[in-house]
């Protein structure tokens, strides 16, 4: 048997991950991402929707999956890990040319549709809802098992795809958190199970590999926010964070009745995300606060509550301190609402990249000449660390690993924890870079 990876992209750094696996005439494609980063350079996320594919290929926004033509093998269904945009950001552009199946989680599948919407661009592709711990047939040969697995972002999932020579298991963005707040823990039985048999690959996100740690829980943020807003005597507080993270933001209405505060969430994005979560049952945020995602509207709501602001706990988005978010436009007053007694919580870590950390830079420098307590860094991150993949190896038991999600330094970072369990590189353990397959004979 032959399998072959062909990383499309997110092997080289972070970003625009797809990878597509052959299994000898066979392909399966996992994950359809954008370059977040790369689309900041030049505005809004929708603005790519009109530019021509060679562009979007050229500036590095989607991956070039033109690699992909040179295969014989015929293409099977495409795979969504979870609903992160440098995961689901190029299904738009890049499905409709392959007539097959799209598999994902229900909450994947609502951020799908809206991105539909966004993009304007419908998916002729059939949108397959798959639910976290079943088994679906991709094929007459192949069956893929899908595995509940936690992230930062509900209904995350790892793929494995099961041939009649062994396992290939994909992580996609992963943690072990022991307290999700929001769905179940990650499946370690079925992992230990696809362990005991034959695991003939293992496709591992390396993100925070350098980390000689154990990704934290959820529930360790949850503690961490209520520790901060007990600290707190300013009349205004303001928490920003990612609008995808759906139990952190289910973790902050709680912490709001704790402190007597009615939650409200403002912004576009805290709307569309917390509006799928809704749709897909997983928490009813409009009957426990008010989501307000029209800026018409916001604008007249932080009027309103401007001289009661020890009555609320406002969330909103702009914590990378992107030009336009909320947050932005809070501290250019551009709404009547005063934020100089105000304390702003960052619930997130600047995502390192040039453009975010001079953005966070200009907006925390506003902020602090306006007087503002600003409060950083209170955040627990939602990838694995050293002992997450220590956990993950020992169960899985790898015949060979491919390190992906990272740049060299973080796939290097990986290579040294499974170099201590006996695996050598480049007899075991692969480093390969975009649009550079590797194939292994099984
Ligand atoms: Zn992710």
């Amino acid at each position: 048997m032959e399998i072959e990876v062909i990383p499309v992209g997110g092997y080289s750094y972070i970003g625009k991950n797809m990878t597509a696996i052959r299994i000898d005439d066979e392909i399966i494609i996992i994950d359809m991402g954008i370059n977040v980063d790369n689309i900041s350079k030049f505005g809004e996320r929708e603005s790519i929707v009109n530019k021509p594919m060679k562009e979007l290929y050229d500036l590095d926004i989607i991956p070039n999956d033109k690699i992909l033509e040179n295969y014989k093998g015929e293409i099977k269904g495409i795979i969504l890990t979870h609903g992160h945009l440098d995961h689901i950001g190029a299904v738009n552009f890049l499905a409709p040319k392959y007539n097959v199946p799209i598999y994902c989680t229900p909450y994947t599948a609502e951020l799908l549709k809206m991105q539909e919407k966004e993009y304007g661009v419908i998916l002729s592709n059939d949108i397959k809802k798959i639910s976290p711990n079943s088994t679906i047939n991709i094929s007459d040969k192949l069956k893929i098992n899908i595995i509940n697995s936690t992230h930062s972002i509900p209904q995350s999932i790892m793929v494995d795809i099961i041939t009649n020579k062994g396992h290939i298991v994909h992580t996609g963005d992963f943690k072990f958190d022991n307290f999700p707040l929001i769905g179940k823990r990650t499946n370690y039985e079925k992992l230990k199970e696809i362990g005991r048999e034959n695991v003939l690959l293992l496709i591992s996100e390396s993100t925070r590999s350098e980390e000689l740690s154990k990704a934290q829980s959820e529930i360790i943020e949850k503690y961490m926010l209520y520790d901060v807003l007990k600290s707190l005597d300013t009349k205004g507080i303001i928490i920003t964070t990612f609008a995808s993270h759906i139990s952190r933001l289910k973790s902050i209405i709680e912490l709001g009745k704790e402190f007597n505060r009615k939650v409200i969430f403002i912004g576009r994005s805290m709307g569309k995300y917390i509006k799928a979560a809704e749709e897909t049952n997983l928490y009813n945020f409009s009957e426990e606060s008010e989501v307000y995602s029209d800026v018409k509207e916001y604008k007249k709501i932080l009027e309103n509550i401007n001289n009661d602001k020890e009555q609320y706990l406002l969330v909103v988005t702009g914590h990378q301190g992107e030009p336009g978010s909320v947050l932005d436009k809070l501290s250019k007053d551009s709404f009547k609402f005063d934020i100089k007694d105000s304390t702003i919580i960052f619930a997130n870590n600047v995502i390192p990249h040039p453009i975010n950390e001079a953005n966070r830079k200009i907006l925390e420098e506003r902020l602090k000449r306006k007087g503002v307590n600003i409060i950083k860094d209170i955040h627990v991150s939602g990838h694995a660390k050293a002992q997450d993949h220590n956990m993950l190896i020992k169960m899985l038991n790898p015949e060979n690993i491919v390190p992906n999600h990272g740049d060299i330094n973080k796939k290097a970072a990986y290579y040294t924890i499974a170099e201590e369990k006996g695996y050598k590189l480049g007899e075991d353990i692969f480093f390969i870079e975009d649009q550079q397959s590797k194939i292994f004979n099984i």
